[in-house]
C-alpha cells in the first residue's frame, strides 16, 4: 500500500505533465469520478459502460462544448500518462498492447470490456488512509476548476468531503501541493475590478450595497487564474454572484469587438419575457471606467475556446448599440 505522500505525489504528476493555460477537464473530472466510486465502496475497477454516462454528464455541466465527444480519452490516457501513473487497465491483452497513440474508441471499450481504476497501491491506501481521498478530492477541485464550481462539481458526485482534516501522515505534503498547485493570488484583485466596473454587474447592472459594502458582487477571472489567467482589470468582469456562475459554467461569454454577452446555444431560459436570462443576449457590457479597462482580446478568446459551451447564440445586429457607462 503507497502512503499518503506517494499518493498526493502521483496524482499531482497529472498537473505537472499539463501544459500552462491549457484547461482540460476531463482527467480531474474522471479521477474525481473514480474517488465518489471508491467512496461508495464500489469495487476498483470499472468497465467504460458503466461510467460512461456519468461521466458525459459532467463533461457536459463541467466542460466546454467538445468535451463530450473525448470522455473515452482520459479511461485510456490516464493509464498511459507514464511511470507511476495513477491509473490502471484491464481488458484482452492485444487492446492494452497497443502504442500509445492507437486509442481505442468508444466502441471498441465497450466491445471489449476495457476496466478500468487506481493502481491495487493506491486504491487501498484511498480506502484505508482516513483524510486521503478527501484530500485528493479537494486538490482536483482546487486545481483545476473556480470556487464558483466546486460545490456543484461534489454535489453531482455525491461526493463527502468531510474529514479531509482527519489525514495527518502526510499533512505537510497535502499542504505543499496546495501551496505549489496554487498560484498566489493578488489580493487587490476583486477592489480594482469592481471599482473598474463602479460597483456593479457589467451583465445585468445588479449593485446592491450593505451599508457601504457591495453584497453578491464578485471580481470573475475571464481565463481563469488557475490555468494562469493574470490578476488585471482587462482580465476581469465585475459580475453579481449568479453571472459569474454562468460565465464559469460558459453559459455566455463576452465577443471582443464590441462586448456583446453573447449565450450558448445550449442554455435555454424558460421564460423568455423582459425578465428572463435571454434580455441580456447581444447586448453590449456596462462599459468599464476608461478603454484601458475594457476585456482584453487574448483573455475572451481563451474563455470562448476553453469555457464557453459553444455554439453562440446569434446576434442581432439592432441590438449591438454598446450602452454607456452613465
Ligand atoms: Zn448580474
Amino acid at each position: 500500500m503507497k502512503t499518503a505522500i506517494e499518493v498526493l505525489d502521483a496524482f499531482d504528476n497529472i498537473r505537472r505533465a499539463q501544459r500552462a493555460g491549457v484547461y482540460a477537464p476531463h482527467k480531474p473530472l474522471l479521477i474525481l469520478l473514480a474517488l465518489a466510486r471508491v467512496q461508495r465502496g464500489e469495487p476498483r475497477l470499472v468497465e467504460f459502460e458503466a461510467i460512461d454516462a456519468p461521466l458525459k454528464q459532467l463533461l457536459t455541466e463541467f466542460g466546454p462544448s467538445s468535451a463530450p465527444k473525448s470522455r473515452h480519452y482520459p479511461f485510456w490516457h490516464l493509464a498511459t500518462d507514464g511511470q507511476g501513473a495513477p491509473w490502471d487497465l484491464s481488458g484482452p491483452r492485444e487492446v492494452l498492447k497497443r502504442p500509445a497513440g492507437a486509442t481505442p474508441n468508444l466502441g471498441e471499450l465497450r466491445e471489449h470490456h476495457i476496466k478500468a481504476g487506481f493502481p491495487v497501491d493506491i486504491d487501498e491506501a484511498l480506502r484505508h488512509i482516513p483524510g486521503l481521498l478527501q484530500a485528493v478530492a479537494s486538490r482536483m477541485l482546487e486545481t483545476y476548476f473556480p470556487a464558483t464550481l466546486h460545490a456543484d462539481i461534489v454535489a453531482t458526485l455525491g461526493l463527502d468531503l468531510d474529514g479531509a482534516n482527519e489525514l495527518r501522515e502526510g499533512a505537510t505534503a497535502a499542504l505543499d501541493y496546495t501551496t505549489a498547485a496554487r498560484r498566489k493570488r493578488d489580493p487587490g484583485f476583486r477592489d480594482r475590478v469592481l471599482r473598474a466596473y463602479e460597483y456593479r454587474c457589467c451583465v445585468c447592472g445588479f449593485d446592491l450595497r450593505i451599508g457601504h459594502m457591495p453584497a453578491g458582487l464578485e471580481a470573475a477571472h475571464i481565463q481563469w487564474h488557475h490555468v494562469g489567467g493574470p490578476d488585471i482589470e482587462t482580465n476581469g468582469l465585475s459580475l453579481c454572484a449568479l453571472h459569474h456562475k454562468l460565465f464559469d459554467l460558459g453559459v455566455f461569454t463576452v465577443e471582443p469587438t464590441q462586448h456583446r454577452v453573447v449565450f450558448s446555444q445550449h442554455a435555454v431560459s424558460g421564460s423568455r419575457g423582459i425578465a428572463g436570462e435571454m434580455q441580456f443576449h447581444g447586448r453590449a457590457i456596462h462599459a468599464p471606467q476608461h478603454v484601458d479597462l475594457l476585456p482584453a482580446p487574448e483573455f475572451l478568446a481563451w474563455n470562448t475556446k476553453n469555457v464557453f459551451k459553444t455554439p453562440a447564440r446569434l446576434v442581432v445586429e439592432a441590438n449591438a448599440t454598446p450602452r454607456a457607462a452613465h
